[in-house]
This record gives structure tokens, C-alpha cells and sequence, in this order.
């Protein structure tokens, strides 16, 4: 096992793998800017090291400070949390070629993924289903580039190869716009992510976003862990999550799972990861793969059983696998909602000192946050204090007891988006299961 580990991250996921550190008996080291020298698992850690000032370019994106921060201390490995570095194939490189351990997948799987055009071809040929689309990056052929949109029907989608974070895309509703869409997507590409490459899809109406949880060990065994559907998103950011799915095609998601384990095993994919897919009409179409923890993964914990944290220690320690497919079963439903430091109805961030934080409990009730009464949330940088996480032997039970949490949480002194979380657990179709990743946005007038 490893013996000394980085957490070059910060706020809640911070705490959730200093945790799993402490169970496995691995020292931790917390890295941290000026401004979080109160975080949480800062006081927690065995040791702690500052690595620049607030602003996340010099501290938690500054990858020399943090290779040099695992030198000073004689780390072994460094977990990237999600964020900041952890998608990044050029920090992996360098993690390892200075001679620590990367806790995540190999460099050249995360750059395979990172760009969408390379990620769709390689899933495509591992089996995974695909949304219709260009099969590659457009060029400058316009009269081809006319052909593919007119073989995958408008309205059509252009995306950026190095898009994330629901940036870089468009859509196309006829061909009077489809040049010019290409040609303003590609300069917004070229500016935001440095590579102007764009390609085609099949723009979906009405999809479900649903994820499949995998995790791989490099040495050719591969597990799922199931589903999770976060259809509740605000400009393409998850507000709820929930797991498993509800009300999937039985067929098409035994297929799913069967074909994200094969490609795990097909790529040689090293740690945990997530394949993720929109969901229309009892069809999946894959749209990209995160090669890190998510923020949701305490969902599918709930429901499994399994350490997803833990389990990603193990890997990059170079255990294999101990778990095996036909023991991974799914017990009961559970539920995330991300508690932001942001008001519930303008959406504007809420940083400041929380004056009183009462966390919610009682049977199947999970919260993962750093914050405690007199914590100072830092407006540098994501708003997320708290994840709600509640289980119950079905998914009625586990909604009502995510309502109960909800209502007994208090975050007094900063503005929180408890309020909104408490209309999304209420509402009738959403309580149905199932709801497209546009409800929530139409629901609040958007
Ligand atoms: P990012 O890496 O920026 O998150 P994704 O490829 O994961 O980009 O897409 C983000 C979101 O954009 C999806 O969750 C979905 O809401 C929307 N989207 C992406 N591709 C399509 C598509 N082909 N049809 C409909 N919506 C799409």
C-alpha cells in the first residue's frame, strides 16, 4: 500500500480522501493556498504544506509547488481529487516521471479521453454506443461538411474536441446557420481550450443524463458499479443526482454496463472512471469519460456497498482488483444534492463566514463537507460546502429522508441553495423518476 500520500485538492473531496487515507493507514499530506489554511482536512492531516496564494492558478493548478510540496515530505503518491489538475495528462506525466505515483489512469488514457473527437473513436471501436455523428473533426469542406449534417438529420450539435465544463458547443437548427455556427464555435474553442478542432452530433431533444461508475485495476480485470442518473442540471451543472437510474430499458442498460467493462478492459483503463451517456427513447449515446472520481460517486457507495476512494488507493498501489463482478449487487436507491454557498434564486455566489452550520442525520443519512460553524468560505473558488447524501431501502424512502435532512440543515451567515434543493425533492415529476436534463431549468423559468 502506499505509504505517504498528497491530497492536491481542497474543500469536501480533500476530507473524503484524507479519510480513506486514514483508514488504509496511509499518511496524508494536505496542500493548501493562503486562503484555505482553515480547511477542514488542513488541521486533519499529518502534515501540511502551503503552496501559493489564493488564486488557484499559483497554488492548486502550480504543479511544480505541488511535486515539490511531495518532495519536501517524501510522498509517495498524489490523488488529484476531481478538478483543478485531475483531468490534466501533463500533470500525470510529470507526477511520474518525478517519481511518484499518479493516483488516477495512465497519462495517455487521460489525454485519449480528454479529447472528444479520440475518446468517441476509441469507445466506438471498444463497442460503446455513440451519438451519430461526424466520426471525426470537421474540415474545411463545407459542401462534405453539408453532407454530414444532412446524414444525421437537424437539428445538429458542433462541439469542441477539448470542450469541458458545458463549454464550447452549439447548436444548429438548419443549414442557413451551420457554416457560421462551425466557424464561431471554433474561434470560441481556439480562445477557451488553445485547439480550434470541432466535430458534429446528432443534437438530442429530450435526453436523460445517465453515467455508468467503472473501475479498473491495469491489469486486465474490470468491474461497473451500476448507474447513476444526474438529468437535474443548470447550465449543464448537476444540482441532484440519484442512484441507480430509474426507469432504464433493462436490455439496453445490461448492454451498457456489459460495454463499458469490455472498453475498460479494451484501453487497458487503470482507476475508477465514469462513461458518460445520454439516455433517450431506451437508447444510450455516449458523449465523454471522466478518468477521475466524480463528485456523485457517494451515490453509487450507497448503493454498492464499495469505497470508490479506497478502492482507487488500492489501484494505484498496484493491487488488483479484489472485487468481481457478480458480487457487486445494488441494495436500495440514494440520493445527492449539492448544497452551493450561492443564493437559491439568483444563483450568485454566497462566499463569507458561516455563523452556525447544524448538519442533518439519522438513519441513511451521509454528509460530506468541510465546513463547521465559524468557517470562512473563500470566493476564490467553487461554491460547493456541502453533498447531501441520503439512502433508504427504495427510492421513495430514500427521497423522503433526503427531505427530512434537508429540512433540519442549517447554514446561517452565508446564502445557501437549500431552499431550491427543497422544491427539487417536492416536486411531483421528479418524484416520478425519470425527468430529461432540461426540467429543472424549465421549472425554474430559465
Ligand atoms: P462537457 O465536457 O463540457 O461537460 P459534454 O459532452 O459532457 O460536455 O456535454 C455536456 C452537456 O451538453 C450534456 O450533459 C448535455 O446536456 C449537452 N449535450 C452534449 N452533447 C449533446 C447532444 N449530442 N445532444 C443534446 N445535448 C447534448
Amino acid at each position: 500500500m502506499l505509504d505517504k500520500v498528497v491530497i492536491a485538492n481542497r474543500g469536501e473531496i480533500a476530507l473524503r480522501i484524507l479519510r480513506a487515507c486514514k483508514e488504509l493507514d496511509i499518511k496524508t499530506v494536505a496542500i493548501h493556498s493562503q486562503a484555505d489554511k482553515d480547511l477542514m482536512h488542513v488541521r486533519l492531516a499529518d502534515e501540511a504544506v502551503c503552496i501559493g496564494p489564493a488564486s488557484s492558478v499559483k497554488s492548486y493548478l502550480n504543479v511544480p509547488s505541488i511535486i515539490a510540496a511531495a518532495e519536501v515530505t517524501d510522498a509517495v503518491g498524489i490523488h488529484p481529487g476531481y478538478g483543478f489538475l485531475a483531468e490534466n495528462a501533463d500533470f500525470a506525466e510529470q507526477v511520474e516521471r518525478s517519481g511518484f505515483t499518479f493516483i488516477g489512469p495512465k497519462a495517455e488514457t487521460i489525454r485519449l479521453m480528454g479529447d472528444k473527437v479520440s475518446a468517441i473513436e476509441a469507445m466506438k471501436e471498444a463497442g460503446v454506443p455513440t451519438v451519430p455523428g461526424s466520426d471525426g473533426a470537421l474540415d474545411d469542406d463545407t459542401e462534405h461538411t453539408y453532407k454530414i449534417a444532412e446524414r444525421i438529420g437537424y437539428p445538429v450539435i458542433i462541439k469542441a474536441a477539448a470542450g469541458g465544463g458545458g463549454r464550447g458547443m452549439r447548436v444548429v437548427h438548419s443549414e442557413a446557420s451551420l457554416i457560421n455556427s462551425i466557424h464561431v464555435t471554433q474561434s470560441e474553442a481556439a480562445a477557451a481550450f488553445g485547439d480550434d478542432t470541432v466535430y458534429m452530433e446528432k443534437y438530442l431533444e429530450n435526453p436523460r443524463h445517465v453515467e455508468v461508475q467503472v473501475l479498473a485495476d491495469g491489469q486486465g480485470n474490470a468491474v461497473h458499479l451500476y448507474d447513476r442518473d444526474c438529468s437535474m442540471q443548470r447550465r449543464h451543472q448537476k444540482v441532484v443526482e440519484e442512484a441507480p437510474a430509474p426507469h432504464l430499458d433493462p436490455d439496453a442498460r445490461a448492454q451498457v454496463l456489459q460495454a463499458c467493462v469490455d472498453a475498460c478492459i479494451k484501453i487497458n483503463y487503470r482507476g475508477a472512471g465514469t462513461f458518460e451517456f445520454l439516455y433517450e427513447n431506451g437508447g444510450f449515446y455516449f458523449i465523454e469519460m471522466n478518468t477521475r472520481v466524480q463528485v456523485e460517486h457517494p451515490v453509487t457507495e450507497m448503493i454498492t456497498g464499495v469505497d470508490i476512494v479506497k478502492e482507487q488507493l488500492r489501484i494505484a498501489s498496484g493491487l488488483p482488483l479484489s472485487l468481481k463482478q457478480e458480487d457487486i449487487k445494488i441494495q436500495g436507491h440514494s440520493f445527492e444534492c449539492r448544497i452551493n454557498a450561492e443564493d437559491s434564486k439568483t444563483f450568485l455566489p454566497s462566499p463569507g463566514t458561516i455563523k452556525h452550520f447544524h448538519a442533518p442525520g439519522g438513519n441513511g443519512i451521509r454528509v460530506d463537507s468541510h465546513i463547521y460553524n465559524g468557517y470562512t468560505v473563500p470566493p476564490h473558488y467553487d461554491s460547493l460546502i456541502a453533498k447531501l447524501i441520503s439512502y433508504g431501502e427504495d427510492r421513495e424512502t430514500a427521497l423522503k429522508r433526503m427531505e427530512i435532512a434537508l429540512d433540519e440543515m442549517v447554514v446561517d451567515g452565508i446564502r445557501s441553495n437549500i431552499a431550491l434543493q427543497q422544491e427539487i425533492v417536492k416536486d411531483c415529476r421528479f418524484q416520478e423518476g425519470g425527468v430529461n436534463i432540461h426540467y429543472l431549468e424549465k421549472k425554474l423559468g430559465l
